[in-house]
């Protein structure tokens, strides 16, 4: 039992049961993880000025911040634990060291201080407290913004140590029974080591969070209905369904018809076409004489888009090896340059569209011209040249998948990305690899990744067109 498991099982039960016992060749690398703990050591090592050493010695020698140490100790009635504390920070106090004590500290991403934050340093509290000699009263939770570190103390009181406790009988009975149910909250299962794993599962039992626009609270409206699985809502009546789904208000019919036609779509492997001539008779108009293919890589937490992939199309049935793919890298220091080549491949062909999947695309290009100072006229004209294939997909077809995102659609259409387990956070990855070694390598691998997503889109494209 470990302080893994327990933020594991805070968010899904049966992630802490796989963590634990599950066959580890299932499990995908996450580079959700890996980013997290860049960005946690450089923000512990400013915390600190730098002075971070790992185990015990470092505990030993004084150290303002110690990283790496294990603690092992009986929690509760005897139940073995460990502790695997993200940070320790010196602080005034007497322990078995010297006259100064730690207390835990983690790690919080975005704003928002969440049950996981706080039970991970309560529970560290208890195990270090007894092992340093020391009673330990808080914790820290650590965060940046705008480059500044911000600390955040909690105290522990009775209440939040009896709820780790609880959690922490909870966690022991789950990992000895056997593999928890699939969480129906799937929207975690994102950025998930074994999304893949639990995907699998989900499908062959037919799992109604699989289908497109089911979340939860639907899925357990449905149950309730008698509808447990996408089989039985795959053959239930339309009007029927929309009568039971009340909550939806004037959409109950709309809804009840979507979901229907997702369930067959999902249960059969057909796509369904919902009849929309005009958008794509308006995308095969607009790409005749020629177009552009528009992708961006960002950093979200940074608010920085680091890479713009244009991929220009002369007509949309060119070979795949005569199309021109022009990457504009973003480093922070040339942001003006970036710029101006973004608009001047744009106004190279005034009239040409730009097809991108996803809204962020046409947003980056509108706040580029806003700061470029472009005249309302002009920015309006730039934007009525951008084309949402995402939207247009989803208002076109029913498509026999579980989500309409990118990689979806165009795994579904047999597109191939050249580079295995590829996804915008492994290129976020590869972005702050290079930003901490310069090593041209993971530029490269950024820019394969992103001229494949264009490739992708224009797959989409392709697909819409000839099947109008
Ligand atoms: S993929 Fe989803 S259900 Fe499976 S372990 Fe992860 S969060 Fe839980």
């Amino acid at each position: 039992m470990n302080t893994l498991y327990l933020k594991s099982f805070i968010r899904c039960k049966r992630k802490a049961w796989l963590d634990f016992k599950g066959k580890k060749s299932y499990e995908v690398w996450s580079p959700h993880k890996a980013i997290d703990k860049i960005n946690q050591f450089q923000i512990f090592s400013k915390l600190c000025n730098g002075e971070i050493y790992t185990g015990l010695k470092a505990c030993k020698n004084g150290y303002q911040g110690v990283i790496g140490l294990k603690i092992k100790g009986n929690f509760f009635k005897n139940i073995k634990a460990e502790i695997r504390p993200q940070l320790l920070v010196k602080t005034k106090g007497i322990s078995k060291w010297g006259s100064y004590t730690y207390l835990p500290a983690v790690y919080k991403l975005g704003h928002k201080t969440t049950k996981e934050h706080l039970f991970d340093l309560t529970f560290s509290s208890i195990l270090l407290g007894n092992f340093q000699e020391s009673k330990i009263e808080k914790g820290l939770v650590i965060s940046s913004s705008f480059n500044k570190v911000n600390v955040e103390e909690i105290y522990f009181n009775k209440k939040l140590r009896k709820k780790v406790l609880n959690i922490f009988l909870s966690l022991n009975e789950c990992l000895e029974g056997v593999i928890p149910e699939i969480t129906q909250d799937r929207k975690k299962c994102t950025i998930c080591s074994w999304q893949k794993f639990c995907d699998k599962e989900a499908k062959e039992n037919g799992y109604l969070t699989d289908i497109d626009g089911i979340g939860s609270k639907t899925a357990l409206l449905l149950k309730t209905n008698g509808i447990s699985n996408a089989q039985t809502l795959a053959s239930y009546g339309e009007k029927k369904l929309g009568e039971k789904l009340s909550k939806f208000n004037d959409q109950k019919y709309e809804k009840a018809s979507i979901f229907v036609k997702q369930a067959q779509a999902y249960v059969s492997g057909e796509p369904y076409c919902i009849s929309n001539k005009k958008d794509t008779y308006d995308l095969l108009k607009k790409t005749s004489s020629g177009f552009y293919i528009f992708d961006i890589e960002s950093n979200p937490d940074d608010k920085h888009d680091f890479l713009y992939g244009f991929l220009k199309i002369n007509n949309l049935f060119t070979k795949k090896a005569d199309l021109i793919y022009e990457p504009i890298l973003n480093l922070k220091k040339s942001k003006g340059e970036s710029y101006k080549q973004i608009i001047k491949i744009l106004f190279s062909n005034k009239e040409w569209s730009v097809l991108h999947y996803g809204e962020t695309e046409k947003i980056a290009i509108i706040n580029i011209a806003k700061e470029l100072n472009f005249s309302f006229e002009e920015i309006d004209s730039l934007s009525s040249r951008f084309i949402d294939l995402h939207t247009l997909i989803r208002k076109s077809w029913i498509l026999p998948l579980k989500n309409y995102g990118l990689k979806t659609v165009s795994n579904w259409l047999g597109f191939k990305w050249a580079q295995k387990n590829v996804s915008g956070s492994k290129a976020l990855y590869w972005w702050i690899q290079y930003q901490i070694t310069e090593n041209e390598i993971f530029l490269k691998k950024i820019i394969q990744y992103n001229k494949d997503d264009c490739l992708a889109t224009l797959q989409i494209a392709e697909y819409l067109v000839k099947n109008h």
